[in-house]
């Protein structure tokens, strides 16, 4: 149903669906060459949402809305037209319930998944409608919000990890590699799916071994953090980049 709803999108050169099927989540991803779109039905709210984004290495982006200082990407919501760009353009301003998506039962337990899909037919459809009436203006919004985070972050540059041949230089400076420096860690991390990574061990363009991941060494360290008035141990400031391992002479 949903494929079908979706279609407009299917139908454009070079689209590529990707179906992630978790037990609450099902998430519809259509890989176009620079724009991903996903739509993600959740189960248990029973909501219908849609997000936009980079197609990054040929597919979804990792991370939710920015990835390592990048904006990778935007909620649907937030690219449709305001009304007042509606009624410039002249098409039908979106409707706050096309916006609100929510039916208006939350699944029972025992209900079969074609029944929940039934009752996920109206917000899906309004989705879909949102979104092909507005298609190429939230193309276009889009495009120049990723475009504005790439110059953003050549004015930003990542942090250099401790190994930084010309190579690897160049992967962690590309906009769509899935090649990422966590200077927290110390890990050159490879992004497999949108929220997997895995950690390398040699460079990925020299083939050097890398400097040992600092994992465990901060979970050490977070020991040494007094807790607050509620218990809970907060990272500290020097702990959000690389400085907490360099002054530990690590
Ligand atoms: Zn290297």
């Amino acid at each position: 149903m949903v494929r079908e709803q979706f279609a407009f999108i299917e139908q454009r050169p070079g689209c590529r669906v990707e179906v992630q099927n978790d037990s609450l989540l099902t998430v519809i991803a259509y890989i176009l060459a620079d724009l991903t779109f996903e739509v993600i039905l959740e189960w248990r709210d029973m909501y219908a949402s849609a997000m936009v984004g980079r197609t990054m290495g040929g597919g979804r982006p990792p991370g939710h809305l920015v990835h390592f200082g990048l904006r990778v990407r935007y909620h649907l919501s937030d690219l449709l037209p305001t009304e007042a760009e509606a009624s410039r353009s002249g098409t039908a301003p979106v409707t706050k319930r096309q916006r609100t998506r929510r039916t208006t039962q939350a699944a029972a337990s025992n209900t079969n998944s074609a029944e929940l899909l039934d009752r996920m037919a109206e917000p899906i459809a309004a989705l879909a409608a949102a979104l092909a009436e507005s298609f190429d203006g939230v193309c276009a919004k889009a495009r120049r919000g990723f475009a504005e985070s790439e110059e953003h972050r050549t004015l930003n540059p990542p942090p250099v990890p401790p190994h930084a041949c010309p190579g690897l230089v160049g992967l962690l400076e590309d906009f769509d590699s899935l090649i990422q420096y966590n200077p927290v860690l110390r890990e050159i991390q490879h992004w497999r799916s949108p929220t997997k990574s895995i950690t390398l061990t040699k460079c990925p363009a020299c083939g050097k071994d890398l400097p040992r991941s600092l994992r465990s060494d901060l979970h050490g360290a977070m020991t040494e953090v007094p807790p607050d008035a509620v218990g809970v141990r907060r990272l500290p400031d020097e702990m959000h980049n690389d400085e907490w391992w360099r002054r530990r002479g690590l």
